[in-house]
């Protein structure tokens, strides 16, 4: 099927990304290759390639296209490495990660959305996602430890069975905050068993993550 989106694409990249201070080789190339548009609903595909987010049903969103690349890039993942995502949506952020990554674990509390990110990355061609129905603030244990794990919505704290399940030299990326408004981009890298480095990426805004080591409803500001 012909790429009519490759022009909108490459400009989404320059534009938003590189433009922005976007780095990172296999982030930047990633970013350029997954079809976003295969990620939204049919009548959005016009505006797949905008600067922000979009609904995708169930009351959550298709993440911002540059949040999706700060992400990516804070994980510095240089191809190969097994990789966890907490919070699946349609499935766009595992695909980019799956064009770095060798094996993708992602997983999402709502059925409706697990089943539609299992079509889209079927559509998309990513072979190396498996997708997970479930709580994820427990992580996934059974493919542990992972080398990057990155959570999609926004926490009070960083769940621990995360930070288990992260190895030696991984590193993990979450938005954590109180609210809507003060969530911070938090990235923590495991320099031991026992020490982990905390570095502040910054202030975004995210849907929340409900589970047992997340909120346990959606808090009032949302
Ligand atoms: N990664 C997506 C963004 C999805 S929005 C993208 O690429 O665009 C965040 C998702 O987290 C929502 O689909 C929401 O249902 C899911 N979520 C919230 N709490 C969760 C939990 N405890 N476990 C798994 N998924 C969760």
């Amino acid at each position: 099927m012909a790429d009519t989106y490759i022009a909108p694409r490459q400009q989404m990249v320059r534009d938003q990304l590189e433009a922005r201070g976007i780095k990172d080789k296999n982030t930047l190339a990633a970013m350029g290759k997954v079809p976003r548009h295969l990620f939204v609903a049919q009548e959005d595909r016009q505006c797949a390639y905008g600067d922000y987010p979009l609904p995708i049903g169930s009351g959550q969103t298709i993440s911002q296209p540059y949040i999706v690349a700060l992400m990516t890039e804070a994980l510095g993942l240089s191809g190969g490495e097994n990789v966890l995502e907490i919070g699946t949506g349609g499935g766009y952020a595992a695909a980019v990660l799956a064009e770095i990554a060798k094996q993708v674990v992602t997983v999402e509390r709502v059925a409706d959305l697990a089943d539609l990110a299992r079509d889209n990355l079927r559509a998309s061609g990513h072979q190396n996602v498996t997708v997970i129905c479930g709580d994820g603030t427990l992580g996934w244990p059974e493919d542990a430890p992972y080398d990057g794990i990155s959570v999609t919505a926004g926490g009070p704290s960083v769940p621990k069975a995360l930070k288990d399940q992260l190895a030696v030299g991984g590193r993990l990326v979450m938005p954590v905050g109180r609210s809507s408004g003060s969530q911070d981009l938090i990235r923590l890298t495991r320099v031991s068993q026992e020490d982990f480095k905390e570095d502040n990426l910054g202030g975004v805004r995210f849907v929340p993550l409900i589970g047992a080591e997340g909120w346990t409803q959606a808090p009032v500001w949302f």
